[in-house]
């Protein structure tokens, strides 16, 4: 059986960034990865459409405290400007004084939480909501929180700074994780499926590929393979369980397509949302970097349901919303292949970020808490700040690690 002092289980943003500190603390670690590359939810599609297609995260949040920024700088990797935001209702783009009630009505929404003092549902705050532009907010919330506000902590919500512009990474948020990966101790398609904690001093991780012994784990995967993915002998403390049980994944999935010929006319990259009614969170990247392709994300319960359905239903709903908007030579231009992705459906995912439930802010951090001086958990949904954010589970990853390599000595 391979021994090892510490061994990190995911090769996400988290997992990469626990490795890289840990080999700074010259501790030996070996990151155990169970998709076939590195990145975790940021991961870059080159091959289908011919252009770099994120999967997964998309922009650089936060761009003055976000470390990731100057790492892609150090690869030279590109980084983008940030897009504008544009609205369409009817196929129609909002007139400037009905985009600037919109925006008013949204930003007041949010406003109100990041004032809020006390936990609950994010839905009591707006029971009384009479705007006509309240589906707009609610269509946006989703697209933030990946769930409604019934189901999200008006706190949990509250204690992440909205600040800066968002930037995205045009030749991929995915290839630069990858690239920050190389050279680490990475162990690709081996998933582990128990960690043995039994032993005073020493785990046992069995994987795929066999049993792994070590004196201390950072687990950095998802509350939902916290909670069903992984196997633990003796089970997690309860205490510890119901902060992965206060931490359900939201949902955001996407399609993107690329167009035969330029179909946007003189539209400049942007972000839009098609304001579709509450329950339809949609929003589309036209035209990024200039390319004529389009990238989609639905948000909230919609993004369940409608990917479950499948890419077929998922590149017919998108392809109709582009042609309200653009008309129908869109749909004649349209590649035929499609670049899709369900987290939901991913069991080593199994959504695209965590929510804290209503009253349930706190545990964040008590899912960071460590078990037994052993067992040491990072990853977005442990971030107190960024949380749901790449930069956050970096964070996370090297708090873990300087952690997990204090507790040996
Ligand atoms: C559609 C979408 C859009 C997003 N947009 C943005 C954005 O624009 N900006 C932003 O900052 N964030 C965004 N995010 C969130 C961001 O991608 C995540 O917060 C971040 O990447 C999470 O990193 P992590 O290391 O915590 O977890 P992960 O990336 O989930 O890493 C955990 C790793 O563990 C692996 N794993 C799981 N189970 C096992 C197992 N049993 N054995 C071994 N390995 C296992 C997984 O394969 C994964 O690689 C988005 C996410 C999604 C899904």
């Amino acid at each position: 059986m391979t021994e090892i002092d510490i061994v990190v289980i995911g090769a996400g943003a988290a997992g990469i960034a626990a490795a890289r500190r840990l080999g700074e603390l010259r501790a030996t670690c070996l990151v155990l990865e169970a998709a076939a590359v590195a990145g975790g939810r940021c991961r870059t599609d080159h091959g289908t459409l011919g252009i770099p297609v994120d999967l997964g995260a998309h922009w650089l949040h936060s761009p003055r405290r976000n470390p990731l920024i100057g790492l892609a700088a150090a690869t030279g990797a590109r980084i983008g400007q940030p897009l504008e935001t544009r609205y369409s209702a009817n196929g129609s783009w909002l007139s400037d004084e009905d985009a600037a009630a919109c925006v008013a009505h949204v930003d007041h929404c949010f406003d109100r939480i990041a004032a809020a003092t006390q936990d609950g549902a994010v839905a009591d705050l707006f029971a009384d909501a009479t705007s006509p532009w309240h589906a707009a907010f609610l269509a946006e919330f989703a697209a933030k929180q990946g769930l409604a506000p019934e189901q999200s902590s008006i706190l949990d919500f509250a204690r992440y700074p909205w600040e800066g512009d968002d930037l995205p990474v045009p030749d991929g948020f995915g290839t630069l994780l990858a690239g920050l990966a190389s050279g680490l101790n990475l162990h690709l398609a081996t998933p582990v499926r128990r960690v043995d904690w039994s032993e005073r001093g020493r785990l046992r991780i069995a994987t795929d590929q066999g049993d792994i012994a070590a004196r201390a784990v950072i687990l950095t995967v998802s509350p939902h393979v916290l909670g069903s993915g992984i196997r633990f002998d003796p089970p997690l403390p309860d205490w510890k369980r119901d902060a992965v049980a206060a931490l359900p994944m939201g949902h955001c999935n996407k399609l993107a397509l690329r167009f035969e010929r330029p179909v946007f006319g003189d539209l400049a990259p942007c972000l839009v949302m098609p304001l579709r009614g509450a329950r339809e969170s949609v929003e589309f990247v036209l035209r990024e970097d200039c390319r004529d392709s389009a990238v989609c994300m639905v948000n909230g319960p919609f993004a369940r349901e409608l990917a479950a359905a499948g890419a077929g239903a998922m590149r017919d709903y998108v392809l109709e919303c582009l042609v309200e908007m653009f008309g129908s030579d869109l749909r004649r231009a349209a590649a035929p292949e499609s670049v899709f992705v369900n987290w939901d459906a991913d069991p080593f995912f199994g959504g695209c970020y965590a929510v804290a439930r209503p009253g349930r802010a706190d545990m964040r951090a008590v899912l960071a808490q460590p078990v037994a001086d052993r067992l040491f958990f990072a990853g977005e949904a442990t971030s107190p700040e960024f949380m749901g954010d790449v930069h956050g589970a970096w964070f996370s990853g090297i708090a873990a690690a300087e952690a997990a390599a204090a507790s040996g000595q």
